[in-house]
């Protein structure tokens, strides 16, 4: 069974951003490229993420928003201070090998969506050959899961499904409130982005041992946000970290604080 290029693409999209995602395919000269948006806005009333083939080896992505957009944008504005940092880490995640502009200027940094001008293209990085799987996952994980996913952070998006390590630890022995919190899909891509996909504690590597199949590291928020009173500034670099199972499981032995990242490699060498 053959998966087609859009399918592939819906998929690697809406498993990255944590929303639903549409895709349609059109012709680019003798190519194909993709625009997708999120299912639950038509593509005038939301952001739109374009793929379009240039040269030989490149892509461009554009991110724009339809004419009606108006109450989408309204919405964005709203976001809180934590939905601005996860969005603007998010979309940081474009490797800086690709050349990248947001429209009136801003800074990858440090932009905001303002109104529906709002834009932002990315050029540059060769992939391999048009069309080809990797080259379609490689435009997807690297540009265009960062981009809408920052959007659906802004827009404040519910994840697709009840969660992401589903199914993973039986008899849970982890409260459901950070449980809701660690399993957002946009957390997970942003975590393992920036740690990879190793265990940080006793360095295991599932998916090194296991193939694919052994996918199940999973995200610690290094302090529970629910037992935080006062709010600090929140961090996804730091405050977001990979764990094994047997690790994190260990973690959340003590509760209502969970033992640190420090007490925890401690843990490990005593024993
Ligand atoms: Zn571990
Ligand atoms: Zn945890």
């Amino acid at each position: 069974m053959t998966t087609s290029r859009a399918e592939l693409l819906r998929s690697t999209l809406q498993l990255g951003v944590g929303a639903a995602v549409s895709v349609e395919e059109f012709t680019a000269g003798p190519r194909s490229g993709w625009r997708a948006h999120f299912t639950d806005l038509r593509s005038l009333n939301g952001p739109t993420c374009t793929i379009t083939p240039y040269g030989l080896k490149r892509y461009k992505v554009r991110l724009a928003f339809g004419d009606y957009a108006g109450s989408c944008i309204r919405q964005m504005r709203m976001a809180g201070e934590e939905q601005v940092i996860s969005a603007r880490a998010l979309l940081n995640r474009i490797p800086l090998t690709y050349s990248l502009s947001i429209t009136a200027g801003q800074d990858r940094t440090n932009w905001l969506v303002t109104d529906g001008l709002f834009s932002v293209d990315v050029a540059g990085n060769a992939v391999s050959n048009h069309g080809t799987e990797a080259a379609i996952a490689a435009v997807a994980n690297e540009v265009a899961v960062p981009l809408l996913a920052s959007m659906a952070e802004l827009i404040g998006y519910d994840e697709v499904g009840t969660s992401v390590d589903e199914g993973n630890v039986e008899g849970n022995a982890i409260e459901t409130t950070y449980l809701r919190r660690e399993r957002s899909r946009r957390n997970r891509f942003l975590c393992m982005s920036i740690h990879g996909n190793k265990c940080i504690a006793c360095g295991f590597d599932p998916v090194g041992n296991y193939g694919a199949q052994g996918n199940i590291i999973e995200v610690h928020h290094i302090e529970p946000l629910s037992a935080l009173d006062e709010p600090r500034i929140y961090c996804p670099e730091t405050d977001l970290i990979p764990l094994c199972p047997n690790c994190h499981r260990i973690v959340h032995t003590r509760r209502p604080f969970p033992y640190s990242l420090i007490e925890l490699k401690a843990i490990l060498q005593d024993a």
